[in-house]
């Protein structure tokens, strides 16, 4: 793993044969970013900003697209996304979960997130992660944290010790956590991949969801759910949740084995008045699309394309495949009917066998899904910023905001899967060193 660069963060020119600034300014041919310190001071063509500035002062990537670095709204930095079940996740200690974080931030950041919410991990390590980034021990993206989830005594990621139960506790376990340093409050409104737990069933009501969006609004703090089942997104909307995680519509009937990391889940029904109330009520849906096994079906396919796959592969690549069909098409159905102002795409890295650093898988099956390759680019950069309240901060490439940014070559406006091939990536106006693509490689045992 390379080191940062370590280039001083002073006056810098930054040319690409396009830069997308993913706001209002669209894209610039032939564009380049001014970096003052920390933040951008100026974005426009080449001819208006480099012209008296000698060549050798200015970073050229002359076929690349240069645009605003990725914002991950959903992770779990604390998981090694090994394709261990979480029971056998969790009995790795805090301290081997912190070094994992080490490892899949550098991933990510390699990858072009300068900016990753954490939707839960166990005790104070997300934490004690960030503050080892802040005193310089290794470059991350900028964390926003969760801490622990809140969740019930038997629910989804009850292991991370963000135990609630009762109205009263649930506000109580808020304010511990905005104490201790939560950005945002994630709280599991179904079931989820946890042992014991029925993803098709809302695992708190409506009255538990608004305990802790009340008391989470009252100390600033936006609220985001973990909601599978529809049953669940529609106790989050009438709880007022800022932000829905996954957004299945699962609900009860023929279970269905998708194969993989994918516990059985019930089916996956659209229904369009929820969108309507998605829309009326201004709630972001954080799409975790390449979560569930997309990562399995990427390997099974390229080694279906030159050899014969065992029996047990066979069906599970066809699993595999119908679970992303239907994905693909409730996402598509979200787009028909008018969401993609609030539809953000993020990762849901870190359980199974979801790898920090292939951020650009969920941006290809938005593609696939009906999104232009722009417009997959904002629900990852702009979108994501507005969804995670840090759009003044991030999120476009814009005069004043952070020097968050990522080259890729090509130009990833024509063929989205040039968000893979990264030229370089700047957090906060420093140039951070970029992984060889082999080194995204699985390395862990299966
Ligand atoms: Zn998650």
């Amino acid at each position: 793993m390379s080191e940062p660069s370590g280039e001083s963060a002073t006056m810098r020119y930054i040319r690409a044969a396009r830069v997308v600034t993913a706001s209002a300014r669209g894209t610039i041919p032939d564009g380049v970013v001014v970096v003052d310190g920390s933040r951008i001071s100026a974005v426009g063509p080449a001819a208006d900003l480099v012209g008296h500035v000698p060549a050798s002062a200015v970073e050229s990537f002359p076929d690349a697209t240069l645009l605003p670095g990725l914002i991950d709204a959903h992770a779990h930095l604390t998981l090694a996304g090994d394709r261990r079940t979480y029971e056998q996740m969790i009995l790795d200690p805090d301290e081997m979960m912190a070094l994992v974080s080490v490892r899949n931030l550098q991933r990510h950041l390699a990858c072009g997130v300068t900016t990753l919410r954490d939707n839960g991990g166990r005790n104070r390590v997300t934490f004690i992660v960030r503050e080892a980034i802040k005193r310089g021990y290794f470059v991350g993206p900028r964390l926003l944290l969760s801490g622990r989830p809140v969740t019930h005594r038997y629910g989804h990621f009850y292991w991370c010790n963000g135990v609630a139960d009762g109205l009263e506790a649930i506000r109580a376990t808020v304010r511990q956590l905005v104490a201790e340093g939560a950005d945002h409050i994630k709280i599991m409104a179904s079931g989820g991949a946890t042992a014991g737990n029925i993803p098709y069933y809302a695992s708190y009501g409506a009255d538990e969801l608004r305990a802790a969006v009340e008391t989470a609004h009252g100390l600033g703090r936006l609220t985001t759910a973990h909601c599978r089942a529809k049953q669940s997104m529609i106790n989050a909307l009438d709880a007022g949740l800022d932000c829905i995680e996954h957004a299945e519509f699962l609900v009860p009937g023929q279970v269905v084995a998708y194969g993989g990391g994918v516990s059985p889940s019930g089916i996956m029904e659209y229904d369009e008045r929820l969108t309507e109330r998605l829309l009326r009520q201004s709630t972001f849906v954080s799409y975790t699309f390449q979560a569930g096994g997309y990562d399995t079906l990427v390997e099974l396919r390229a080694k279906h394309a030159h050899e014969r796959l065992t029996r047990d592969e066979a069906t599970r690549k066809d699993a595999l495949e119908r679970y992303y069909d239907t994905k693909v098409g409730i996402f598509n159905r979200l787009l028909e009917d008018g969401m993609r102002p609030l539809l953000v795409v993020s990762s849901d890295a870190g359980p199974f066998d979801c790898e920090f650093g292939r951020m650009h898988y969920g941006m290809e099956l938005a593609v696939l899904a009906g999104m232009s390759p722009l417009q997959a680019i904002e629900a990852a950069t702009s979108l994501a910023a507005r969804a995670c309240g840090v759009a003044e901060l991030t999120g476009t490439v814009e005069p004043g905001k952070e020097a968050d940014l990522l080259v890729v070559h090509g130009n990833a406006l024509d063929d989205i899967r040039r968000m893979a091939d990264v030229a370089a990536v700047y957090k906060a106006g420093l140039k951070v060193g970029v992984l060889p693509p082999n080194a995204l490689l699985p390395s862990l045992a299966r």
